[in-house]
């Protein structure tokens, strides 16, 4: 028998022995019976809410509703329900890198299937904490193993939420980490090393080949604050290399975020179009007004600057402890100025063991509402993810990503780090008795 014919054979062995289940032909009907829901978008509350999920969507949503007539009920009447959380900056294949030892050690002793394996409890945690959705930003120094973390999660191998990934992203010769070895020493990168215009436009096309949604450049480093109280920072990619590859991500129609800490890194990014400005601890006025009329989005990701301040400081860059501060008042003016938040923060950057919810009360410390801060991690995350029709509200149509909380976070935005139930696409993963 030929070699062909053999294995013929044996996948037609295969596929009358190991045949799964006929699929039911009606979809799951399940009910949720909530004490209250919150709508983001216009911070309304209804009481005493059924919604009715069926298959992956939600089916309808009735306020002052009796007993249900169909499907399998899940009694949350204690509790407050919410559209599932949306985390628009992570790094689930980062475990905490306070300083360059912490990343060095990842990078050079770790393989990149053990900080895959690693990942796969990251982001099971996620989804956990009420996360049903992420925008994972890049993989520091682990290739592309976010596309198949995001493989796997789709097609129902490990538990975690819906994903977008940015792969590998950039930064230029000399900026990135690892740095300070031996020039005879070959060493890995965090980031694919790009130089050039053209340098920019071959790594956008390569990463989207390889499965990037996003495409993510670090457009600053090497902080420092002026007198003048301005922090100023060395941009690593010219205004020339920063347009061709926002030119190239936009021409294949996805997006782009730009990892900017300060002024140079801020204005350049905002000149070249970007998508999302992510950090921002420093952002000069006439930028924060160029990205309310653009539709930049913010992501500011408060909370990492002060879980790695001190162990930076301590470490010698004692600028890590007046960047708290720039960034609480920054993050106010942006408030002020109309700019589109979103939630994001670089968890990964710290410990997966951490809430990433711990973000809300800084935002609410400095100058949001709850109600908007919760409106950052749903509705406007959304749209920044572009699925404002699947996500981010809990409405007729959309995906079943719903969680719930005991309390009013409206009135206690602490409370969304005791998220007790989590359901994604209908399917629940976790219910707190
Ligand atoms: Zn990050």
């Amino acid at each position: 028998m030929k070699i062909s014919s053999i294995l013929t054979v044996l996948a037609l062995l295969a596929t009358a022995t190991c045949q799964e289940p006929a699929k039911p032909s009606q979809p799951v009907i399940r009910v949720l019976r909530c004490g209250a829901l919150i709508h983001p978008a216009n911070g309304q509350v209804q009481h005493n809410v059924l919604i009715t999920v069926e298959g992956d969507r939600i089916r309808d949503v009735r306020e002052n509703a009796g007993a249900s007539s169909a499907g399998q009920v899940i009694d949350l009447s204690d509790h407050t329900c919410l559209p599932g959380l949306i985390d628009a900056h992570t790094h689930v294949l980062l475990q905490g890198d306070i300083t360059a030892a912490d990343y060095d050690e990842q990078l050079l002793k770790q393989s990149v299937a053990y900080r895959t394996i690693l990942a796969t409890r990251s982001v099971k945690r996620a989804l956990e904490y009420g996360f049903t959705t992420i925008r994972d930003l890049e993989t520091e120094g682990a290739g592309y193993a976010d596309v198949d973390l995001k493989r796997a999660i789709n097609r129902g191998i490990i538990p975690g939420p819906r994903m977008q990934v940015a792969t590998r992203a950039m930064d230029v010769t000399g900026a990135y980490p690892l740095l300070g070895y031996a020039p005879e020493v070959p060493v890995p990168h965090g980031v694919q090393v790009v130089d050039g215009p053209d340098g920019g436009r071959k790594a956008v096309r390569e990463q989207i080949s390889y499965g990037a949604d996003w495409i993510k450049v670090y457009s600053d480093r090497s902080y420092f604050l002026r007198q003048d109280g301005v922090l100023d920072d060395v941009p690593t990619f010219t205004l020339d290399e920063l347009r061709a590859i926002v030119d190239e991500t936009h021409r294949q129609r996805h997006k782009i975020a730009s990892h900017a800490i300060a002024l140079n890194g801020v204005h350049n990014s905002v000149e070249a179009g970007v998508d999302s400005i992510e950090h921002g601890n420093y952002i000069a006025d006439a930028d924060l007004k160029a990205m309310a009329q653009k539709g930049i989005y913010y992501v500011p990701t408060l909370y990492v600057g002060e879980y790695v301040a001190q162990g930076r400081a301590a470490a010698g860059a004692r600028v890590w402890m007046d960047m708290i501060k720039i960034h609480g008042e920054t993050f106010h003016r942006a408030v002020n100025a109309g700019v589109k938040i979103a939630f994001g923060t670089d968890v990964g950057g710290f410990d997966w063991g951490i809430d990433p919810a711990i973000e809300f009360p800084l935002m609410v410390k400095y100058g949001m509402t709850p109600a908007q801060a919760i409106r950052s991690a749903t509705t406007t995350a959304a749209e920044l993810l572009g699925m404002q029709n699947d996500l981010g509200s809990i409405a007729a149509g959309k995906f079943a990503d719903i969680v719930a909380v005991k309390g009013d976070p409206l009135n206690d935005i602490g409370l969304l780090q005791q998220i007790d139930f989590v359901m994604k696409g209908g399917e629940v993963y976790k219910q707190t008795r």
